[in-house]
């Protein structure tokens, strides 16, 4: 399943309007700690007292891949973000983005968490939505295409944007960069051969 029509789009905008309220160029990575910050958004992790130490330690020692994050709701309004302490940094970047995507988007809490009746299709649509958006936050379309003009490898998309390999090889692969810059450098050597 793919996301509806017309998001990508909206995706980018919200993106650009993020970007200007933090003050932060389309091509200088982005703090999303600071987003959270500047929307409200409390941030705490595994090591908060608060939490049961049974469940911290099944998460943080004996399945630390389960648990990434999670977007809990305050009242009266509000909510807060629980993170994954034991996880990389870059990774922990990438977490915080999601959960900021489901709160730029408005989304319903609770569909967010798997249900005893498994994955529902209204879930899975929400979080495609948030990884969609999350991406482009951090590498926003048009950063990638300009780092595919400049032959940037995958790698070095990550360390400039700080976050990891793949996620850079996702978003310079699904927002066309690549091809487009493959496909640009070929019309130059055309031109150029048709011009020699
Ligand atoms: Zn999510």
């Amino acid at each position: 399943m793919s996301l509806r029509h017309g998001f990508k789009k909206e995706a980018r905008e919200i993106t650009l309007e993020v970007r200007e309220e933090l003050g932060v160029d389309v091509f200088a990575p982005l703090d999303p700690y600071a987003l959270a910050e500047l929307y409200g958004i409390e941030i705490t992790d595994l090591s908060n007292p608060c939490l049961p130490p049974e469940s911290v330690r099944h998460f943080t020692e004996e399945r630390p891949h389960v648990f990434s994050g999670a977007l809990v709701p305050l009242q009266p309004s509000g909510a807060l973000i629980i993170e994954n302490h034991v996880h990389h940094p870059r990774r922990r970047r990438s977490t915080i983005a999601h959960e900021m995507a489901h709160v730029l988007l408005e989304h319903p809490f609770g569909l967010t968490l798997t249900g005893e009746d498994g994955c529902r299709p209204a879930a899975a649509e929400i979080e495609r939505e948030a990884t969609e958006l999350s991406g482009e936050l951090l590498i926003p379309t048009d950063a990638a295409r300009l780092a595919a003009f400049r032959g940037w490898s995958d790698r070095c998309v990550a360390d400039h944007f700080r976050v990891s390999v793949p996620m850079a090889r996702w978003r310079m692969n699904a927002t066309g960069a690549r091809k487009i810059a493959a496909r640009s450098s070929n019309k130059r050597v055309r031109e150029h051969a048709a011009s020699a």
